[in-house]
């Protein structure tokens, strides 16, 4: 496999310095830049924790990827800035790989439109730990016999979305094969506002915001006499890395947008 040239956005970041280890590690990936919000012009050797990764820092997409020859994009920043991070990176012909979370229906439409016209790979995952994609699958797999299902996720404090982008990809999936359900009490009324939680086709998701957690989800199922708990644990940032190092192989033999891990896993 020829070595395949990775700007990182977001380096600084809990993920984008797991990133970073990643690409220094793996023999067919080279490390061509990075992108940050500050730091112009510095190499990444002169932050803390990058003393090896002589690699420029750009506070500008634009001129990274003219400069940096780059294949791929990887994403790892906040909501605000991925989207136009993936849609610069389209039209420089740099195949995204977006990790941020947050994405609206409607920006997933839009880059899916834009690697239809252009012919080009896009990958955006909203959770890149296999096991978390295992959990999505079984749970797809649990719902068509189980129609009644809420899902809790938890993270870190530090999280800017709510509810976690897995959360809505699983409901999301779920929602593919229940049969459409209002869950709990017709006439159930909310004595405090929130208490039943976000609500995707008439499933209920909760969302825990703890110090100490990292990225964590339990779905449950419950019909007539028994439950079904299907969980998933992040203990580490490194958890996500082996799903990043597949998503940056796959998009470089694709020619189209794909959400989510569980569509390129065989
Ligand atoms: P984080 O630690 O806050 O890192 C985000 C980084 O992006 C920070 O270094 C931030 O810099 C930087 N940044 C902000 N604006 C930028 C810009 N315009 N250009 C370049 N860099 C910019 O967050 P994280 O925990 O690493 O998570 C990053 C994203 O990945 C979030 O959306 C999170 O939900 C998502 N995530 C995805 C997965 C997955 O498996 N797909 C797993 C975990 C997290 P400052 O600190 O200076 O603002």
């Amino acid at each position: 496999m020829n070595t395949i040239r990775i700007a990182i956005a977001g380096p600084r970041g809990r993920m984008g310095r797991e990133a970073v280890k990643l690409v220094q590690a793996t023999d067919q990936f080279e490390l061509a830049a990075v992108v940050d919000h500050k730091y112009d012009g510095l190499l990444l050797s002169e932050l803390d924790g990058f003393s090896q990764v002589n690699v420029p820092i750009y506070t500008d997409l634009a001129k990274c990827l003219q400069e940096s020859n780059a294949d791929v994009l990887v994403d790892l920043t906040t909501p605000e800035v991925g989207m136009y991070h993936a849609k610069t990176a389209l039209s420089y012909n740099v195949r995204p790989v977006v990790g941020t979370t947050g994405f609206s229906k409607e920006d997933l439409k839009e880059l899916e439109n834009i690697c239809r016209e252009k012919e080009l790979g896009c990958i955006i995952a909203p959770n890149f730990a296999i096991g978390a994609v295992l959990m999505m699958k079984f749970s797809q797999m649990a719902a068509k016999y189980f129609q009644d299902v809420e899902i809790i996720e938890l993270h870190h404090d530090q999280k800017l979305d709510a509810p976690s982008g897995t959360a809505v990809k699983t409901a999301e999936m779920i929602a593919e094969v229940r049969e459409r359900k209002v869950q709990g009490h017709p006439n159930e009324k909310e004595t405090l506002r929130g208490a039943r939680g976000a609500d995707l086709e008439g499933m209920h998701i909760h969302s825990v915001r703890l110090p100490g957690l990292i990225a964590h989800q339990q779905v449950l199922f419950g019909s007539d006499g028994q439950t079904l708990t299907i969980r998933h644990d992040s203990y580490h940032r490194g958890s996500f890395m082996s799903g990043v190092k597949i998503a940056v192989e796959t998009v470089m033999k694709l020619d189209s947008f794909v959400y989510g891990l569980e569509n390129i896993l065989e």
